[in-house]
């Protein structure tokens, strides 16, 4: 039995979408800036998926800007502050690595940051980004959902706060889309960015929403697509095969979610079982479903990930392995887990596919791993 439990990393593609693909690629190869009937059919795919997405994400198609990626949309947000004035951000001091690294990669160019603590369930308080505004703060962004112990922020509260101070909201709604409902929230904020291959879609590419009235200067200079923002020939049909995904994702949620949550409570009280002890991490009343970051203390994460991927069990750590020497989760140590614990926590992300019986399977394995 294959346990793929990695969904918060991937997801597999969605086989109906795998067919469009396949039925597509090979006929709409034009470029769809080309003005001739085969420009015209990849213009149509663009477009139809740009409606597509709007529509069950209730913005204005204008206001999707097709990307190469999560990491992309980010960055589209982040580097538009090297042309402002007011070049503070505020964030979060777990987000993700394309929100963090890019911070500090754009210091030198004058951008600086205030980085939000968080409590020990990974939550952000909203008063805290308050007090952090400065006379120059030009942008405040927090993640929607936590990719490593899955909390969800309060991001409405901290929206309201980012809009009585007129200052622009960004939100990486990469982990949320398909899993939470987020139309609300999309609504609400002025900038917010998603990754097809966490809902069923293909690898390497993601959107931006974008708020109409916000100007943004492009990230990616080039032949003036998406509305000037992002140069490049769009990747027709991964952006076509994206809006199929997140349609389903979206429309699907209500029962893949009660399906994922009832994956994660057998999960948990399976493990629970194995040792009333063990550390579960994250906002138990605040998180996304299927994610489960758990740690047995002094149990080596990366010894037992790789007895876990003998027996066909595929999951993750926050933390990483160099030369066999193991680097505590910066998102564990800044939530103040300590780094025995650190380094023992494993992240079980289960997607829509998964069974019951895979979980009895996983929890039987983890038994015989940990208490022989
Ligand atoms: N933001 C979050 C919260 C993520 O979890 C990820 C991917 O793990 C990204 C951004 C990056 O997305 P992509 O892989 O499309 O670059």
């Amino acid at each position: 039995m294959n346990c793929y439990f990695d969904h918060s990393a991937t997801t597999p593609i969605d086989s109906f979408v795998s067919e469009w693909i396949q039925e597509n690629q090979s006929i709409a190869f034009g470029n769809p800036s080309s003005t001739h009937a085969m420009g015209r059919k990849s213009k149509h795919i663009l477009e139809t998926a740009r409606q597509q997405l709007a529509d069950v994400l209730g913005c204005a198609s204008k206001e999707i800007v097709f990307t190469g990626s999560g990491t992309e949309a980010n960055n589209l947000v982040l580097y538009n502050l090297i042309h402002q004035e007011k070049q503070h951000i505020i964030t979060s001091s777990i987000e993700h690595p394309a929100i963090l690294s890019t911070l500090s990669y754009l210091e030198p160019f004058g951008l600086t940051f205030t980085l939000i603590p968080v409590d020990s369930t990974g939550t952000v308080n909203p008063q805290d980004i308050k007090k952090a505004i400065q006379s120059d703060t030009g942008l405040i962004s927090i993640m929607v959902a936590n990719n490593e112990v899955g909390t969800i922020q309060p991001i409405d509260d901290c929206q309201q706060i980012a809009q009585n101070f007129g200052i622009p909201f960004h939100s990486d709604g990469v982990q949320a889309l398909g899993k939470i409902p987020i139309q609300d929230s999309i609504h609400n904020c002025d900038l917010m960015s998603f990754s097809s291959h966490k809902f069923y879609g293909p690898k390497g590419v993601g959107f931006l929403v974008k708020k109409d009235s916000l100007k943004l200067n492009p990230f990616i200079i080039g032949g003036g697509q998406e509305f000037n923002l992002r140069g490049g020939t769009e990747n027709i049909i991964g952006i076509g095969a994206m809006a199929l995904a997140a349609k389903s994702a979206i429309q699907s949620l209500e029962k893949s979610s009660k399906h994922i949550s009832n994956l994660e409570r057998k999960c948990i009280s399976g493990i629970r079982e194995i040792d009333p002890k063990v550390v579960i991490h994250g906002n138990h009343q605040s998180h996304i479903p299927g994610l489960v970051s758990f740690a047995f203390n002094k149990v080596d994460n990366q010894t037992l990930l790789t007895q876990l991927d003998r027996a066909h069990i595929f999951a993750s750590s926050g933390s990483a392995c160099h030369s066999g020497i193991s680097t505590p989760s910066k998102v564990l140590a800044t939530m103040g887990i300590n780094e025995d614990i650190n380094l023992s926590t494993i992240r079980i992300s289960f997607g829509k596919h998964n069974t019951q019986d895979e979980v009895d399977y996983f929890i039987q394995t983890l038994k015989s791993l940990i208490l022989k």
